[in-house]
């Protein structure tokens, strides 16, 4: 089957996109790995009109359900793998060895966690090493964790843990944490987060699951090793885009170019959304706006060809 329409990523671009292109009548298929996006990692949105506070599972959720209002074709748990471009027709293989047809293109596949890339990671992945604290978190009740990165996402990270675990430790790599001074205060008056500066990590043990992590002071620079049962690596992101190489333009940071005004890529027909693309700015309303332009242009170009 050749759809008008395919759009990969379930996050707040990709779903925004799909009720648009749905209510134009485009006969669209949205490809997601999961419907929670890096919003539903979020412990409280607080910058999202209408809901003065939500955490940001149940917006996703909520966003998810609109989306499912609509007659639109889902396949979830399921993540592109290649796209290609023959003549005007898109396809995509994914990693179930499954492959799609299309006119158009929008990729909204969001950012994925940086990797820590030390010894240990691969290997203690699932046995008490996680990248997502909402997916995770109730795993390690009762356990004393190390959450790496001292950034906003490592701060709320250790927030959401507060509610399972006794202890909870934020290492830092830099001499002070980049996180707001407003979420330094409430980790402050939590009495359960400590916060380890200079701390950069350079190996996570254990047997079958993890046990302690090794950092290295980078003041004195000693290597230090702490006791804990669990680890969450919070260090920052990377765009997703490793199966679309060869299609489309990147920018320095291995985002996607996009024209400002219909979000198409410098391959016509291939558009993309969101977190994924140079846009200057990442938050989940502007992730809509760009998968609602993105929508609107595709719609356009299927029009016009
Ligand atoms: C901890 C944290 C807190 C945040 N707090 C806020 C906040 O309070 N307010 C705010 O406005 N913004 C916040 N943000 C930013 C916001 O989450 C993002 O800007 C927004 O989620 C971007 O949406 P997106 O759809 O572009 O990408 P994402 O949310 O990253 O979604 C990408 C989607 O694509 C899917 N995907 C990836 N690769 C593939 C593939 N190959 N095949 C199929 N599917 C794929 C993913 O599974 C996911 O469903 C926060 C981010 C984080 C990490």
């Amino acid at each position: 089957m050749l759809y008008d329409l395919i759009i990969i990523g379930g996050g707040p671009a990709g779903i925004t996109a799909g009720i648009y292109s749905a209510r134009k009548k485009l006969n669209t298929l949205v490809i997601a790995k999961d419907f929670i996006g890096q919003i539903g990692k979020a412990w409280g949105v607080e910058n999202y009109p209408g809901f003065e506070e939500i955490s940001g599972f149940d917006l996703i959720q909520k966003f998810k359900n609109h989306l499912k209002k609509f007659e639109i074709e889902i396949s979830e748990g399921e993540e592109a793998r290649e796209i290609k471009k023959n003549g005007n027709v898109f396809e995509i293989i994914t990693k179930q060895n499954k492959e799609y047809s299309a006119k158009a293109v929008i990729i909204a596949s969001g950012r994925d966690p940086r990797p820590l890339e030390v010894k240990g990671e691969k290997e203690f992945m699932g046995r008490g090493l996680s990248y997502c604290v909402t997916c995770d978190g109730p795993l390690f009740s009762g356990k004393t964790v190390a959450v790496i990165g001292g950034g906003n996402a490592g701060f709320e990270t250790a927030f959401e843990l507060l509610q399972h675990c006794p202890k909870i430790y934020i290492l830092e790599a830099g001499d002070k944490p980049k996180a707001d001074e407003v979420n330094q205060e409430k980790a402050e008056q939590s009495g359960k987060i400590e916060v380890i500066t200079n701390a950069a990590v350079t190996e996570i043990k254990g047997k079958t699951f993890v046990d302690s992590i090794v950092y290295q002071d980078k003041q004195t620079q000693e290597l230090k090793t702490l006791k804990i049962e669990g680890v969450f690596v919070e260090i920052g992101s990377l765009p997703a885009t490793s199966f679309v190489k060869g299609l489309v333009d990147f920018d320095e940071h291995e985002q996607i170019k996009i024209d400002p005004k219909t979000n198409e890529t410098s391959t016509p027909g291939l558009f993309a959304a969101g977190d994924v693309t140079d846009s200057k700015y990442k938050q989940v309303i502007v992730a809509c706006g760009e998968g609602a332009k993105a929508a609107l242009s595709a719609y356009e170009y299927l029009q016009k060809n």
